[in-house]
């Protein structure tokens, strides 16, 4: 028995793909080049591309006997905050992705999972999912400014990178430097006291 169509896709969605132009021929193939707004909540919590901002599909529509190919690179734009200086971070960002939609009804539909293959509703596809793993997947999760970013000082917050290199705080309270000054000293260092004796 046919199933119910199950059109909940809405095609005026700009992640949303009208296939009804692609042959459904096997072979048969169709670019899909098109800049659209960035949905909402694309990325990690430090890093993610903002709402609304250019994502660039550079696809390949492809017939296959069951279903639709889509293959090809999504580009755009990420910002975030440094994990380490809280300074802005901003890259651009070039994904590929390769994903089956499944026709309704296919052997593929029939035999996977929606998690693993992805459907085709009538003549829509639904890039969003592809697009969220493929962009997600690429995000550092400690997302940092550079690699040798030094981080914020402890005690006072500032930029460790614009402080000079002996930036310090030990004079802030004259009883902490005099315990430090102990704990410096050779004298307070005990393991070598010890290997010290035994050899006398
Ligand atoms: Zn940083
Ligand atoms: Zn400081």
């Amino acid at each position: 028995m046919p199933k119910p169509p199950q059109n909940h896709l809405d095609p005026r969605q700009p992640l949303v793909v009208d296939t009804t132009k692609l042959p459904r021929q096997p072979g048969a193939t169709r670019a899909l080049k098109r800049v659209v707004p960035a949905p909402e909540d694309l990325g990690v919590e430090l890093i993610s591309v903002p709402k609304g901002s250019d994502l660039e599909l550079d696809l390949a529509l492809t017939s296959v006997s069951e279903g639709v190919y889509v293959s090809g690179n999504v580009r755009g734009s990420v910002s975030g905050e440094c994990g380490r200086c809280l300074d802005e971070i901003s890259e651009s960002f070039d994904v590929s992705v390769a994903e089956l939609f499944a026709y309704a009804d296919s052997t593929t539909e029939e035999t996977t999972d929606e998690d693993e293959v992805g459907r085709m509703q009538g003549d829509l596809l639904d890039l969003e999912p592809v697009v969220r793993d493929a962009v997600v997947l690429t995000l550092p999760t400690n997302p940092i400014c550079r690699p040798d970013c030094p981080g914020l000082c402890p005690d006072c917050g500032a930029h460790l990178a614009d402080l000079p290199a002996d930036h310090s705080h030990e004079d802030v309270d004259p009883r902490w430097a005099a315990l430090r000054k102990l704990a410096d000293s050779p004298t307070a260092d005990q393991p070598n006291m010890k290997q010290h004796r035994i050899e006398e």
